[in-house]
């Protein structure tokens, strides 16, 4: 290119093919979030996680091609046409795939496509549900004293197809561990086509749904006896992926609750919350802390918020309070999304931290003093209990006998906060401000992605950090949440989950995250003494001491 010519400020359309999942929305390379980050539009499939759409640009264009059984799916015609069309325009595409592309993602189709085409494209490996499925299930599927190689196999056989595409002969020789994809409805004819190859009848069969999600299911059985799994008591639905080999006999999954020994209960060294599913209802953004503070512990963690925070709207005394030099003795937070949203007030109207002055600054609770903290600033008071009559008590305490008697404070508080510390401060003399500087909304729907594992009774506690959240969840209903265990963070949210007729497993002793891990970890541990307790009822037989043993 000559040195004159201009710059091109946008480069050409192009494709990029990414893998992701197949589940868990955090199973994706970087480099995957990187391509979804730069998108102008997704096409994306039904074993993708819609949630990775999350790391979109607001304006991208994100394109179902369907879902099976509610709406027609695209045919693979019409998938290519799209991608060829999109990036023709100069945009970048993202064809998000569950799974990696080139393991049974129909890669070969559409890259054929492109490169007819002379679109540039780029393939983003993603990990493969044999892979999630071997790891959800613990199973090593090349362990070397069983296995030194493995074949993936579509279980899927073609529509109109008279003969097997499959070599049966071969794959029962083959020296390794099987890994059946798309080979649900087919159960019957791949299982008896295997034996009659001469694939011994007791080969163990390790049946994975529904890997790397929360409500993954392993079942464990033998070629001989697979398909009847499959079919009774009530069907296996896909997506399944079968293990077949004598690796699938090795099967430890990782989430049977860590036991702990009950002399050990409570001391440091067995607090884990290793195997557990916790899910996190905070906005994203002020959970980061928590959530990786519960997998240090060792905790499956579904940041799936209950509730998102709003900015007030614009017009509001904050804009009014913002324009003017603070005036206030006192700038009190009752919330770390009253600490973001004034900061964003203040970055909004050209100003910055020094914007308070001499004001000193009071927050409710530790956490919220933290997110002061990352502005720089450090909270002159943080009461000792966490709560707003103790708040109010501490800033009175504070102030007594100072000169100039009564103070003026600014309360920066949500819509739904209560008027506790307006009304204690009045009382004593305060002249109080307040500005509402966001609300809270309730998340109208929750996905599959948390009602599936609540109703399998996988998600084994839930955290409940605001009142708003206690209400937001509550549209999911008693018979559900009463398949988890609902942890509060302080008596105040324990109260607005039980008007809700919620029950409550534990509420933290204090309103910060640490007090509410401790208040899990504490049940946990309760429970793990109370488990050994029922087994030393037990007789050495295993059976219930006293009861008669039943044979079953
Ligand atoms: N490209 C994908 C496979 C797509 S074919 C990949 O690499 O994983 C679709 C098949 O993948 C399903 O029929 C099922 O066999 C398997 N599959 C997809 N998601 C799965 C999941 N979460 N658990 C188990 N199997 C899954």
């Amino acid at each position: 290119m000559s040195p004159l010519q201009p710059a091109r400020t946008r480069s050409p359309g192009r494709v990029i093919l990414v893998g992701a999942g197949p589940g868990s929305p955090d199973l994706i390379t970087l480099r995957g979030v990187e391509a979804l980050r730069c998108a102008d539009v997704v096409l994306y499939d039904y074993l993708a996680n819609p949630l990775l759409l999350e790391h979109c640009r607001a304006d991208a264009e994100r394109i179902c091609l369907g879902r099976h059984g509610s709406e027609r799916v695209w045919d693979q015609d019409r998938i290519n046409r799209a991608l060829v069309e999109e990036a023709s325009r100069g945009r970048i595409v993202v064809r998000l795939k569950g799974g990696d592309p080139s393991i049974f993602g129909c890669a070969a189709q559409e890259l054929a496509a492109l490169i007819g085409a002379e679109i540039p494209f780029e393939v983003v490996p993603g990990v493969t549900a044999a892979s999630a499925a071997a790891a959800d299930a613990g199973i090593p599927i090349t362990h070397r004293e069983h296995a030194s190689a493995v074949a993936f196999v579509t279980g899927r056989e073609d529509r109109g197809k008279s003969t097997s595409s499959l070599d049966y002969a071969a794959l029962a020789q083959f020296p390794g561990t099987l890994l059946l994809y798309m080979g649900t409805t087919t159960v019957e004819s791949w299982s008896t086509a295997l034996i009659a190859a001469g694939k011994p009848a007791e080969t163990p069969v390790a049946i994975v749904r529904r890997a790397s999600h929360p409500d993954a299911e392993v079942i464990t059985t033998t070629l001989a006896e697979v398909a009847q799994v499959v079919r009774t008591p009530r069907p296996i639905r896909p997506p399944v992926i079968f293990v077949i080999g004598p690796v699938a006999a090795l099967s430890e999954r990782l989430v049977a609750p860590c036991r702990t020994e009950p002399e050990e209960a409570g001391s440091a060294s067995s607090r884990s919350l290793i195997g557990r599913t916790v899910w996190v209802t905070r906005p994203e953004e002020q959970a980061r802390d928590l959530i990786d503070s519960l997998r240090q512990l060792g905790a499956r963690v579904l940041a799936r918020p209950a509730i998102r925070c709003v900015p007030a709207p614009v017009g509001d005394t904050a804009t009014r309070l913002l324009d003017e030099p603070c005036r206030f003795d006192w700038v009190v937070f009752n919330s770390a999304n009253g600490v973001l949203a004034w900061f964003a007030g203040l970055e909004r109207s050209g100003r910055d931290a020094r914007w308070f002055a001499t004001a000193k600054i009071a927050t409710v609770g530790r956490g919220t003093a933290e997110a002061l903290r990352r502005f720089g600033l450090i909270a002159d008071l943080v009461p000792d209990r966490f709560d707003a009559e103790r708040l109010a008590e501490t800033l009175i305490e504070a102030e007594h006998g100072s000169l100039g008697g009564s103070r003026r404070a600014l309360l920066i508080r949500g819509e739904q906060g209560r008027a506790t510390l307006r009304e204690r401060l009045s009382a004593a003399g305060w002249t109080v401000d307040e500005s509402i500087a966001y609300r809270t909304e309730a998340v109208a729907e929750f996905g599959p992605d948390i009602v599936a594992p609540l109703d399998a009774g996988r998600i084994d506690w839930t955290t409940v950090t605001s009142p708003s959240i206690a209400s937001s969840i509550a549209h999911l209903g008693v018979e559900r949440l009463s398949r988890t265990r609902l942890v509060a963070i302080s008596p105040l949210t324990a109260e607005a989950l039980e008007r809700h007729g919620l029950p409550v497993a534990a509420i933290a002793s204090e309103a910060s995250d640490e007090g509410l891990i401790a208040a899990m970890l504490d049940a946990t541990a309760r429970d793990a003494i109370a488990d050994d307790a029922s087994l030393d009822d037990r007789a050495p037989d295993g059976s219930a001491a006293g009861a008669p043993s039943t044979q079953r």
